[in-house]
């Protein structure tokens, strides 16, 4: 059995953060999927890579202004200036703003790649069960292998936090924090998306929309030369639409699109996340972590507010006590 002196669970922003602001070398990131970035997603279609999870972020804390600015330094941010649009009454309306809003490049998970760069993540390990015995934190992976852990930090969503602690007490903050999940159809369309006097608009907010929450081309984003439109569903729509095969939503989605853009579309994935974004976004806890057991901590966006931003200021408050 291999002992660590910290054991971080998830390597989206919040545990690549915490890991990155640790001062201990003895860690190991457990990393269920092939790579870093959690959320901040993208996904290879026909040979080209189209963000599925986060379009954008905002940095408005000073910590997140700076490694957003190194970030877009070594060239793996970059700013993005869409014509922005919403929706009015369900029609396309356009509403520019002067919000700054920076992107991965040449996609999203490029900001993961970056937070990754000076780190050893363990990927494909899914952490099972963890538990607590004597001086230790047992963590018991889904192949069986187990490790030792002297502290343990978990960023998964909560619902997954749930579970992979339930031989804590955690339900005080599974009954105060809950998400919402979100249908993501990515369409190809063949012509530029308008706004109903026809003037050209890169990105949507959803609006007063029933079906769209977020609508954005990737063409109008830095570094990305398809013309693929991803669509997010809202909440409502896509609990309600929670059990629909992927196909199905494909089309219902697809079609949305073309008839309020008038533009021919044709569906190429759909993508349903379960645990997407927090149900009250304004919900958090002191400083976006939560002390479990003495050495078991819980941080992530669901924390912090539900967004990139608040996911990486709530690793590096984990990390401050993880230092400790
Ligand atoms: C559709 C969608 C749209 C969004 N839009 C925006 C936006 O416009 N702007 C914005 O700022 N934010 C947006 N967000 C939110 C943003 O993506 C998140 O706030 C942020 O990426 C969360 O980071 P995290 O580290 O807290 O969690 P995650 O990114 O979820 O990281 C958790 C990690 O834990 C891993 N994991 C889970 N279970 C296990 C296990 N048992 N063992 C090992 N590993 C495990 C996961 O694979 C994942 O890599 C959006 C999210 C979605 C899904």
């Amino acid at each position: 059995m291999k002992h660590i002196e910290v054991a971080i669970v998830g390597a989206g922003v919040a545990g690549l953060a915490a890991a990155g602001a640790l001062n201990t070398q003895n860690y190991m990131i457990f990393e269920k999927s092939r790579g870093p970035g959690g959320r901040l997603a993208s996904k290879r279609i026909n040979n080209l890579r189209v963000d599925i999870g986060a379009q954008f972020f905002t940095a408005r804390d000073p910590l997140f202004q700076k490694v957003v600015s190194d970030a877009v330094s070594a060239g793996f941010v970059k700013c993005w200036r869409p014509r922005m649009g919403t929706f009015f009454n369900g029609y396309a309306t356009a509403s520019p703003d002067s919000q700054e809003r920076f992107v991965g490049a040449p996609y999203m998970n490029a900001m993961g790649h970056y937070l990754a760069r000076s780190l050893t993540i363990s990927t494909q390990l899914r952490v099972a069960t963890i538990h607590h015995d004597g001086d230790v934190f047992h963590l018991k992976l889904t192949d069986s292998e187990v490790y030792t852990a002297s502290k343990v930090l978990v960023t998964v969503p909560v619902t997954q936090m749930t579970s992979l602690l339930s031989s804590f007490d955690v339900r005080d903050i599974a009954s105060r924090f809950t998400m919402e999940p979100t249908w993501t159809v990515v369409s190809d369309i063949e012509a530029p998306l308008t706004d109903q006097h026809n003037n050209p608009l890169d990105a949507l907010f959803g609006g007063d929309h029933n079906i769209f929450d977020f609508i954005s081309t990737e063409i109008s984003k830095p570094g990305r030369e398809s013309s693929y439109v991803v669509i997010h569903a809202k909440p409502v729509w896509s609990t309600n639409h929670g059990e629909d095969e992927p196909v199905s939503v494909q089309k219902q989605i697809n079609s949305a699109l073309e008839t309020t853009f008038g533009v021919s579309a044709n569906p190429v994935i759909a993508h349903r996340w379960r645990f997407a974004r927090p149900t009250d976004p304004t919900l958090t806890t002191q400083k976006g972590v939560f002390e479990v057991n003495d050495g078991l901590w819980v941080a992530g966006d669901y924390l912090a507010g539900g967004r990139v931003e608040g996911a990486y200021l709530s690793g590096i408050e984990a990390a401050g006590l993880l230092n400790r």
